[in-house]
């Protein structure tokens, strides 16, 4: 309870107990006193005590208005003085990425920066009342506490704004503030954009959570037949050569997995310095074709590379390859015998276009903007069962953005799909000439 609330409670039982003493005192006193004499003393005295009470209250509001007056006007002065000060504070205060609100006692706001426009979105309207800034409780319990306690608050709230309703989550620290000898003058709250810090937070979560359960399932089939061996399996030839090569297989997909996500993390952050080239695209998507050979014969579909033979890009070798191969290698295993994979290339304004076509199933559209995420997979089976690790496509993605390119999808369901690099072409003279001739080398499948 406020030291106020507890003042009144003492002044409603002082006037209870007076009232009760004085009726006592007046019966004993006055026994044969008149009804019209005793209600007109009590009037009287009802009365004086009444405006003493009134001019009481009506003291103390004014000695607190008072106070909150002057201190606002220490903060205004410190806020709007003029000369270097002010600039400077002003300056310092329009600088910071913080959207920062200051409000005085009485909760009017005495200031606010334009980053705190943009976070609350509130445009350029009139901020009077911290109401005007938000209305969210616990934007106010934060001011209110700091303006009750003295002591510092933090809260974490939501807005909704701009044309697409966008959600931002954003961390308001309120501290006290204190102009002179100590005295609480006033609140200043510091708004900062989390949600950035929160996504990062649930990817990072998410990613962990995906890591050991693509780990877990290889690991669990070594255990189990490792066990299975050392349990005697190994005096029974024929099923121990196949344990062994299951053991195998999980291995190796855990390697895959280990070296996909060092992969990944080495781009992502940056590590990864690329060594541009003036490369010729048809030879490179050629040598791609051949590692990726044995796959597509074994699967039954055809390579075929339609890059004309003057056609150079400027890339880094090996990364461009890292590319192509994860492209080619998912047109390969997602397609159908008989299928083919089509590489082409074209360059349009100042980028180079290569796509990969496949004839598989196609990726429903609302997979379409997923793929490229980490471990997303529209058919979780068949991508295990061809060995993918679901980072392929992640990889390809930033390693086309290293390039200063993008990487795009589209597909049609039952048809194929699409895949495209885009890559800049750099303004090294010579390096990015046009096709002049398409030149096609067809790897039909050996079936
Ligand atoms: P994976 O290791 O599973 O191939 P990727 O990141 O390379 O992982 O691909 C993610 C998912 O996107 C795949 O599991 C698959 O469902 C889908 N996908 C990728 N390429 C194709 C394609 N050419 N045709 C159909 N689906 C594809």
């Amino acid at each position: 309870m406020t030291i106020q609330g507890k003042k009144i409670i003492l002044a409603t039982f002082a006037v209870v107990a007076f009232f009760a003493l004085y009726e006592t005192a007046k019966t004993l006193l006055f026994p044969r006193m008149g009804v019209v004499t005793s209600h007109f003393i009590t009037t009287i005295v009802v009365g004086i005590i009444t405006v003493f009470i009134a001019r009481y209250v009506v003291r103390q509001q004014m000695h607190l208005l008072h106070e909150r007056e002057e201190s606002n006007q220490r903060l205004r002065d410190a806020l709007t003085k003029s000369g270097r000060d002010e600039n400077l504070l002003r300056s310092i205060v329009a600088s910071v990425a913080e959207g920062l609100v200051i409000t005085g006692r009485d909760s009017n706001v005495l200031l606010i920066n334009d980053a705190a426009r943009t976070l609350l979105h509130l445009g350029q309207r009139p901020v009077v009342r911290l109401t005007d800034i938000s209305r969210d409780p616990h934007v106010h319990r934060a001011f209110a506490k700091v303006l009750a306690s003295g002591e510092r608050d933090e809260t974490r709230i939501e807005v909704r704004g701009g044309p697409a309703q966008e959600k931002r989550i954003l961390r308001l620290h309120a501290a006290p503030l204190r102009l002179h000898d100590g005295q609480l003058d006033g609140v200043v709250g510091a708004f900062i954009d989390i949600s950035k810090l929160e996504m990062l937070e649930r990817v990072r979560q998410e990613f962990l959570s995906n890591v050991s359960h693509e780990l877990r399932t290889p690991l669990a089939a070594i255990t189990a037949y490792t066990e299975t061996l050392l349990d005697g399996g190994l005096d029974d030839h024929d099923n121990s050569l196949r344990f062994l090569h299951t053991i195998h297989r999980n291995a190796e997909r855990m390697r895959a997995l280990v070296s996909d996500i060092s992969e990944l993390s080495a781009i992502e952050s940056g590590a990864v310095s690329l060594r541009l080239e003036r490369l010729p695209l048809n030879q490179l998507v050629n040598d791609v074709f051949s590692g990726l050979l044995p796959r597509a014969s074994q699967l039954g579909v055809s390579l075929k590379n339609q890059i004309a033979e003057d056609l150079y890009v400027s890339a880094d070798r090996r990364r461009l390859e890292q590319i192509l191969v994860n492209l080619v290698d998912n047109a390969i295993k997602f397609n159908r015998p008989g299928g083919h994979v089509t590489v082409n290339a074209c360059a349009a304004d100042d980028q180079h276009l290569i796509t990969v076509r496949d004839t598989g199933p196609g990726i429903p559209p609302e997979s379409l903007p997923r793929v490229f995420e980490r471990f997303y997979r529209v058919d979780k089976a068949r991508s295990r069962e061809a060995g993918g690790t679901g980072l392929g496509l992640a990889i390809v993605k930033h390693l086309a953005r290293a390039h200063g390119g993008e990487a795009y999808v589209t597909s049609e369901v039952g048809a194929g799909s699409e895949f495209s690099i885009k890559l800049p072409q750099r303004t090294l003279a010579g390096l990015t000439e046009l096709p002049s001739a398409v030149s096609e080398t067809s790897y039909a499948a050996k079936l």
